[in-house]
């Protein structure tokens, strides 16, 4: 399998997965995709049970002929050693939960995944590669913690100083190592762009070998079709129906996961989006005008985005996406994420996150409106790893989970940086 960027229409500048793999963005700035998308066949999938056999399957046609190929069985099988737990919440509702991996969100799979990969595609006599991730709390916590101890990489984490919450700084700075976390005096986006500057920097890529991990990485968006498939099998199985889902929104990388699937043939009949406050996609289905704002801060920060970063996935994957019932996407602010969440607390005896809570208030929408079908709710991280927003508003402690635990017993340290380039440069240089 090839893979094209979306920008080159004409295929003239194809890559193998490897290669996609370790440019993250195509060279003339558009997403890589593939050339052709493999059919679904139910019978592919007889007997298989488990993520790591069902995902080996799923992108077996994606690492045909690539480098990576004999080892896809080993990468699958060891990125996703953790479980995905499908629970039913209420009455034809269930939800997806993607939060048991190390770092207690949606983004240790196509983390490890990515991490796996770019290890097995490293030679001897290769110069150490350092990853650089601008994140607003759950994506580095998760690429520091797939990293970590691997020979050849190192990782470096800007994040913006006093706007993530206290574990998830410790989630961040936790590590060592070949890890290091910079605080840095701005904010989300101001890392983002000192980022960006670093990775198009010709100077210093000379003197060091950069590589990027995120939201638009193939090597995030392939791994994460794998636990929709896993979801869809057993929906299939148990129900005899096809999955109708509802993912929180922002870059809409977890989301393009499950659209590659439906674009494929697979039991999905629906994917709806549940957003923040940003409300860009909602107002693209409505009005088909794509208007990329300014991110407004939100108490579901990880879905703070003003400018979804997996836009053109979705015009190419669905080029008539803002037609008429293609698509739906609908935006909460905070005071239904918080009543939402203090909701299904008391109620039902669940308790989303507030990325969560936004798809648990559009199943709510939905209700209102007289659907009554199953539904499953993606749930994107654990709520303990936004105790700052959620304990004041239940009024108690929430239970940790052991994996968050274990990134609390470690000692925390980070390195604070203004957002003046020359300063992330020289701390880049120093150890390298
Ligand atoms: C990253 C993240 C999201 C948003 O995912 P996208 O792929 O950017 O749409 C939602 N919830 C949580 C907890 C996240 O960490």
């Amino acid at each position: 399998m090839r893979f094209f960027s979306t920008r080159d229409l004409a295929r003239e500048r194809p890559a193998t997965l490897s290669q996609a793999l370790g440019a993250g963005l195509a060279a003339d700035g558009g997403l890589f995709v593939p050339e052709s998308l493999p059919r679904f066949d139910p019978a592919d999938y007889d007997g298989l049970e488990t993520l790591p056999d069902i995902a080996e399957r799923l992108l077996r046609p994606f690492f045909e002929g690539d480098a990576l190929q004999p080892y896809l069985t080993e990468i699958c099988t060891e990125a996703f050693n953790f479980p995905v737990e499908l629970k039913p919440v209420a009455e034809g509702a269930e939800v997806l939960e993607l939060f048991h991996g190390p770092t207690a969100a949606f983004k240790d799979f196509g983390a490890r995944f990515l991490a796996l990969c770019l290890g097995k595609l490293r030679r001897e006599g290769d110069r150490s590669a350092l990853v650089l991730v601008a994140t607003s709390g759950d994506t580095g916590a998760a690429v520091a913690a797939a990293f970590h101890r691997q020979p050849g990489f190192g990782v470096r984490i800007l994040y913006p100083d006093g706007l993530v919450s206290a574990r998830q700084a410790h989630g961040l700075e936790c590590w060592g190592e070949n890890i290091e976390a910079f605080r840095v005096a701005g904010t989300f986006d101001d890392c983002q762009h000192l980022v960006k500057t670093a990775l198009s920097d010709r100077q210093l890529r000379e003197s060091m070998s950069l590589l990027s991990a995120n939201s638009i990485s193939l090597g995030r968006w392939l791994p994460q079709a794998c636990y929709y498939a896993f979801a869809a099998l057993r929906n299939l199985r148990s129900h005899g129906e096809p999955l109708r889902l509802i993912v929180p929104t922002g870059n809409l990388g977890n989301a393009m996961a499950a659209l590659l699937l439906k674009a494929t043939g697979w039991p999905i009949e629906e994917v709806a989006l549940a957003c923040n406050a940003n409300q860009v996609l909602p107002d693209y289905f409505e009005t088909a005008a794509y208007q990329p704002a300014p991110a407004k801060p939100t108490i579901a920060n990880a879905m703070d985005v003003g400018a979804p970063s997996n836009f053109e996935r979705l015009l190419w994957l669905f080029p008539e996406a803002h037609a008429e019932g293609q698509l739906r996407a609908r935006s909460y602010d905070d005071g239904r994420i918080r009543s939402t969440l203090v909701d299904w607390h008391r109620r039902r005896h669940y308790l989303p996150c507030p990325h969560t809570a936004c798809a648990f208030a559009m199943l709510g929408d939905l209700r209102a409106g007289g659907d009554d079908r199953r539904w499953t709710i993606c749930a994107t991280a654990h709520p303990a790893k936004f105790e700052a927003i959620v304990e004041p508003l239940l009024g108690e402690q929430i239970e940790v989970p052991p994996t968050i635990a274990a990134m609390l017993e470690r000692a925390a340290t980070g390195t604070p940086l203004t957002t003046d380039y020359a300063e992330l440069v020289a701390a880049l240089l120093r150890n390298q």
